[in-house]
């Protein structure tokens, strides 16, 4: 019975001292066999890390470089080449994010240090991919290196998400897709079922052959950037990137298949979500986190649906800008992909002013996960979704 289940590796670890984090590492993956498994002398590995955004590893957005570089070294141990690759998300009026997010991470200087390869998705072609889903056509242009690698190592955050409710091992994919390709499908895809259906199907289509995620510095709250750093203390590895977002979620408080992703992604066979198929290396119990903040947004759907559609556009939200945190630096405008964000001139000409005009926005949350100053709040648009909201102590009993 035993080898029928689908193993995910959980270790403690509370900080990223380098030796300390490696040997955690090593005992990670070996619940399942090693890295060795998976990678051969000679292949390349691309390490596909969450780059969302430039942002200092203290604040928990992007995967930590100690991750990284451990990684990295592990595999160059074995004879494999390490690239470390993604694609940020957001445009800035000179162009793409992901340089500069790969120095602000660290990530950069530590993939240096260990004799990794770098690239930016943006800058490094793409190929078309398709895939067929209950007679539905997917249509990706993934990033080359990815199709060119032997062995893809999917290495997210742990962190929650306003519109996924929580991203892991099969949001992180979304990456392999370079500029703006993410925008326009948020457009392409308003619905939130249906956009989680997208990031499952791309989640399969380019299929990580192992997950590592970085939950030692993890995010609750609003994230995916504008959340609050939780030191959860753990990492977590499979091969398995869907019965792992289970898990994930499983401890720092979700219902069992609460979060979209996880639910497609079952549903569509592309991995094993059932907890009673997944072995562990001690009980989940263990594991669990009683105070773990998950998002505001996630209320909707703990509503049973006959009461949704009364109450729908009280629950509906809409984010908003907060004008003393602005920067006015218009990243915001350039990633809604339904143009929502409106402009206009400061009263003495000497800055744009940003405004959501509530009826255009498709709530993807694009301009919240991107903005670099937290400046984009996601309220309810309705009487009660705001007295829901006050209600923080009722929001942690549900
Ligand atoms: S809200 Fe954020 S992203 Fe938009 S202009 Fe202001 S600082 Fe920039
Ligand atoms: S205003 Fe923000 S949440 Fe609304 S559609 Fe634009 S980017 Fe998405």
């Amino acid at each position: 019975m035993e080898n029928k289940l689908v193993k995910v590796g959980i270790e403690r670890c509370l900080d990223y001292k380098h030796e300390q984090l490696k040997s955690t590492v090593i005992k990670t993956l070996n619940y399942f066999g090693g890295l060795e498994k998976l990678v051969n002398q000679g292949d390349k590995v691309l390490l596909k890390v969450n780059l969302l955004s430039p942002k200092e590893p203290e604040q928990a957005v992007t995967t930590h470089p100690q991750l990284v570089k451990v990684i990295c070294e592990l595999v160059k141990e074995l004879g494999a080449n390490p690239i470390v690759g993604d694609s940020s998300g957001g445009m800035t009026s000179k162009g793409s994010r992901t340089n500069r997010a790969f120095q602000i991470s660290g990530i950069q200087q530590a993939a240096e240090e260990a004799g990794a390869e770098i690239v930016n998705f943006d800058e490094a072609g793409s190929v078309e991919m398709t895939s067929q889903v209950q007679g539905n056509t997917y249509q990706f242009y993934v990033a080359q290196p990815v199709i060119e690698a032997d062995v893809i190592i999917n290495l997210p955050k742990l962190k929650t998400h306003g519109l996924t409710y929580f991203t892991g091992a099969v949001k992180n994919m979304y990456g392999v897709l370079p500029g703006n390709q993410k925008r326009d499908l948020h457009r392409k895809y308003p619905d939130t079922d249906e956009f989680s259906r997208l990031l499952s199907v791309l989640y399969d289509t380019v299929k990580p052959d192992l997950t590592i995620m970085d939950g030692i510095w993890s995010m609750e709250g609003n994230g995916p950037s504008a959340g609050t750093r939780k030191d959860l203390g753990l990492i977590l590895a499979s091969k398995d990137g869907v019965a792992l977002d289970e898990v994930a979620c499983n401890i720092i408080g979700f219902r069992p298949l609460q979060v979209k992703t996880t639910r497609m992604a079952q549903a569509l066979e592309f991995g094993t979500a059932d907890l009673g198929q997944i072995s562990l290396p001690d009980n989940i119990s263990k594991y669990r986190v009683d105070n773990f903040q998950l998002p505001d947004t996630r209320f909707v759907e703990m509503v049973p649906s006959w009461l949704t559609r009364a109450v729908i556009n009280q629950l509906r939200t809409v984010p908003q800008i907060d004008s003393n945190s602005c920067a006015h630096c218009g990243i915001c405008q350039k990633s809604c992909p339904v143009d929502a964000i409106k402009t206009q001139r400061s009263t003495n000409g000497d800055k744009n002013l940003y405004t959501i005009t509530p009826d255009n926005c498709i709530e993807c949350y694009c301009c919240h996960e991107l903005c670099p100053e937290k400046a984009v709040n996601i309220e309810f648009r309705g009487k009660l979704g705001k007295l829901i909201n006050r209600l923080q102590f009722f929001m942690n009993f549900i």
